[in-house]
């Protein structure tokens, strides 16, 4: 098998801000894993807040394209000893992961969700995700998702309040979701969950920085809305720990390692009560794609990144209005975007 892989550029329609950072444009990686004439794709989405850049991605593909082998079904050797060696670069392993298994998807001329005995019926509509801004241009961004029946509202600000006001007036009836990505303390996020639950909201995603998961359980015990984890649940070993002080994880293709690791926790967090949810980084409709494969496994999903982009350089997952699309197309179904004509 050789493995190769090409940094991508990719933009942002709108300047996207979360609690502790904004991003106009982003690099990631393209694998191209390629034996027997077949190219299985995969995209690695490193993030510095979990210690990968584009270079310590680039260095664990040098070193795993060393002993990748011959025999791409071998999936479970080549992976468990990709995380081995790389738990700290999961990044890079879910591109591996991506690679493989469209790869094996293109050699037997099956989707990837099939091979996985999935039913692409039971794929949840995705949120559309609505990044911190100023209340007048959140009504803006709000106006502009109008086809999205379900938005994941960015908090974790002084604003928070007025943030949500802005989208529900122009969205009073959507399903909100919101995300304050660690923002509040353990102090205040009682009160800010409480604030934030006026505005009729379904869930609210990390309210305070990980490692503190009885001060998880204590907001759960409140009652005002499902917790979700997601700065908080990064690899397997992190789900059991999270039984009974959040409802649900979300888990990320970059941040756990790909669909073998994410099989993983998705029965763990099964076993032991936990709701799930599928999201994503911003990253191009390969990474996206990857995820997508899983997503008639969850509660819920946020598999936007692609719908963020000015210049995504693959096609075929579809995503208006939320709807993903799980075609017959093997591997994982998606391919380059012709070249633009002018
Ligand atoms: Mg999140």
């Amino acid at each position: 098998m050789r493995l190769r892989w090409s940094r991508q550029h990719v933009v942002l329609r709108h300047p996207f801000t979360i609690a502790r950072s904004s991003t106009t444009a982003k690099q990631t990686l393209l694998v191209e894993l390629e034996h027997e004439g077949i190219v299985g794709l995969g995209e690695a989405v490193p993030t510095n807040y979990y210690g990968q850049t584009i270079d310590s991605s680039e260095a664990a593909l040098e070193g795993i394209s060393r002993w990748l082998g011959d025999d791409p079904f071998q999936l479970e050797r080549i992976l468990s000893r990709c995380v081995e060696r790389f738990d700290d670069q999961l990044a890079a392993v879910s591109a591996v992961d991506s690679a493989l298994h469209d790869w094996i998807g293109k050699r037997l001329g099956v989707p990837v969700w099939r091979l996985l005995g999935l039913d692409p019926a039971r794929v949840p509509v995705s949120s559309f995700t609505i990044g911190i801004d100023d209340p007048d241009a959140i009504e803006t961004k709000a106006v502009e998702a109008q086809d999205y029946p379900i938005l994941k509202v960015k908090v974790g600000t002084a604003q928070d309040e007025e943030i949500l006001a802005a989208v529900r007036r122009v969205a009073p009836h959507k399903t909100l979701r919101v995300d304050a990505n660690a923002g509040w303390s353990i102090h205040n996020a009682a009160e800010r969950i409480r604030a934030v639950s006026r505005f009729g909201i379904e869930l609210v995603e990390q309210p305070i920085p990980p490692g503190e998961p009885d001060a998880l359980r204590g907001l759960r015990n409140l009652g005002i809305a499902p917790i979700v984890a997601d700065e908080s649940c990064i690899r397997p070993a992190d789900v059991l720990p999270l039984a009974g002080c959040v409802d649900g994880i979300n888990i990320k293709m970059s941040k756990c390692g790909g669909i073998r690791q994410a099989l993983r926790m998705i029965h763990l967090a099964r076993a032991c009560g936990l709701k799930v949810m599928i999201g994503c980084m911003l990253e191009s409709s390969v990474g996206i794609a990857q995820a997508a494969q899983l997503a008639p496994l969850a509660d819920w999903i946020d598999l936007d990144g692609h719908l963020l982009l000015e210049n995504d350089p693959f096609e075929g997952m579809g995503g208006a209005g939320g709807r993903l699309t799980l075609t017959d197309r093997p591997g994982l179904g998606v391919t380059r975007r012709p070249a633009s004509q002018d």
